[in-house]
């Protein structure tokens, strides 16, 4: 343990922000990161408890505690309290392949799970996991591990989102030869083109791709697998063929008006505008100088709030069918489960900011589009909900009382995922249940041969640090299959 009374002594420092102002005049990310003597008093603050659960990505109430990837958080803080640098990055690259992408964007579940936020400010473990790493690369600890000894087995990844990432990783460490099938023309998946630039810059990602390249995966970009690639010729080709192509397909709202132009999915505006950032050229779905209505009110639509603003939309409002968080935990939300409690996000504070006020309506439903004679949209009608409790869950009903009528000549429709796409997944001959590949946890194989999946296309939705752990244990499922003496039992 660092300093026995750290957490007595010293209070919770984040590192600084970018201005406000000057920030929306680029497209850089907005966080700062700790000074070397914040990473230290930081590190003090952790209290070494005796069952760290910051580490233990355990499932409650369906909601993950600590850290998926089982981080060694309490080892890594005492380690840069004491300064000894650089066994703290060696104990954050035994269990993370890429502290770099969840030091800048992982919701921290690690940190609503710290034994101090019991009745003070959680130690921030994220702040810490990216000074770490961030000053790995800068003082040149990280450099290419090329692997001493190759086995002759060849696997297909097709994805290059953080699932296939990190499994490519861990599979050519374990000297397999990996390529990495990717239908977009830069790697990355949501890294790359779904979460934005503010958030996590691109140079970023593109240091991880070299790194990758240099340690000998090779990446097929541009190569959509079941058009350009078939999946047969994977099956042929490849020892092993692991799919990680994400959750991709949009949830969408079927209401009256959906038709008309101007209405996008999230994804859609979000890749436009990075793609656009990256090629140098303008964005061919701006929200410059119009009313934007963004419906749905997670990270994604929040996401969208930032770029509509950095734009210059004229106004921009979420929408969410849920209720606001309260502002702390409510009863069966206790602590080490995820905090369920009222945030400002990057995106809320920008628009308070620029709008001067909350740009979030809670319990607000979108029942229909309204044309503005052209087959374009001019405005949404909405109306107030409450929320029920049921034996299954929760459902919402509207209030008594009139529509309100929102004018609107951009929506973005950011209201979730509901699975893979299934073309490719069908031509693979490749079995889904509840709309996400049916491989178990742990075994990661599909009812294919030689088939496997992992990440957001085998769980759902999710999140980086999830996609990350699920890439490093669908390669210890690879790796036991590739080195099996009987490899016909896995058949
Ligand atoms: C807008 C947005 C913001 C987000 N922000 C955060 C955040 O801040 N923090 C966080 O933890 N999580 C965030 N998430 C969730 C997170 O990005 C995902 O959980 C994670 O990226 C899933 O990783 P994956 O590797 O499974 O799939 P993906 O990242 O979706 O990658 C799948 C890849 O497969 C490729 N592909 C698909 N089909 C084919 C094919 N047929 N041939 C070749 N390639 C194919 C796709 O092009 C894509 O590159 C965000 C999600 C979105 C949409
Ligand atoms: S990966 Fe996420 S949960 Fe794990 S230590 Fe880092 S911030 Fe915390």
């Amino acid at each position: 343990m660092g300093k026995p009374t750290g957490f007595i002594d010293y209070q919770r420092e984040e590192a600084k922000e970018r201005d406000h102002l000057t920030r929306l005049k680029d497209w850089g990310e907005y966080q700062g990161r700790l000074t070397d003597e914040q990473l230290k008093t930081e590190g003090a603050r952790c209290m070494n408890c005796s069952i760290p659960f910051c580490h233990t990505g355990i499932d409650i109430n369906n909601q993950v505690s600590g850290c998926p990837l089982n981080n060694l958080i309490p080892e890594w803080n005492d380690l840069v309290y004491k300064e000894r640098f650089e066994e703290a990055l060696d104990r954050l690259l035994m269990t993370n392949n890429f502290p770099e992408f969840t030091g800048r964007v992982c919701p921290a579940p690690c940190e609503g799970a710290c034994t101090v936020s019991i009745n003070d400010d959680a130690v921030g473990i994220k702040n810490i996991e990216r000074a770490i790493i961030d000053r790995g690369f800068e003082e040149g600890y990280i450099t290419a591990r090329i692997p001493k000894r190759r086995t002759g087995k060849k696997v297909a990844i097709i994805g290059s989102g953080p699932s296939g990432l990190s499994a490519a990783d861990e599979l050519n460490q374990q000297g397999h030869n990996v390529t990495i099938f990717e239908k977009a023309d830069r790697a990355g998946g949501l890294l790359m083109y779904g979460i934005p630039t503010m958030k996590l810059e691109k140079a970023i990602v593109e240091r991880r791709i070299k790194l990758l390249t240099e340690e000998g995966i090779i990446f097929k970009l541009n190569t959509d697998v079941g058009k350009d690639v078939l999946p047969e010729d994977l099956k042929r080709d490849f020892d092993s063929v692991i799919v990680c192509t994400g959750a991709e397909t949009p949830r969408d709202l079927n209401i009256q008006g959906r038709e008309l132009t101007g209405i996008h999915f999230a994804m859609d505006y979000l890749t436009k505008q990075t793609k656009s950032y990256l090629d140098e050229k303008d964005t061919p779905l701006s929200a410059a100088g119009k009313n934007v209505v963004v419906i749905g009110g997670g990270d994604t639509g929040a996401d969208c709030v930032a770029t509509a603003i950095r734009q210059g939309a004229k106004n921009v409002r979420q929408l969410a069918i849920t209720p606001a968080f309260p502002n702390t935990r409510a009863e069966g939300n206790d602590w080490p489960s995820y905090p369920n409690v009222f945030r400002e996000d990057y995106a809320h504070k920008e628009a308070k900011m620029i709008f001067k006020r909350e740009v979030r309506e809670f319990l607000t439903e979108t029942h229909a589009f309204i044309d503005n004679g052209e087959g374009h949209v001019q405005a949404l009608f909405t109306r107030k909900v409450e929320e029920i409790s049921t034996e299954t869950g929760v459902r919402f009903e509207k209030v008594d009382r009139g529509d309100d009528v929102i004018p609107a000549d951009l929506v973005i429709l950011a209201i979730g995922f509901v699975g893979p796409k299934r073309p490719l997944l069908e031509r693979f001959g490749v079995e889904l249940k509840n709309n996400r590949i049916d491989a178990e946890y742990q075994d990661f194989r599909t009812n294919v041969k030689n088939v496997f999946a992992a990440g957001d296309a085998r769980r759902g939705p999710s999140l980086i640090v999830w996609a990350i752990q699920e890439g490093r244990e669908v390669a210890k499922a690879v790796n036991a299959y590739l080195t099996s003496e009987k490899i016909e039992q896995y058949a």
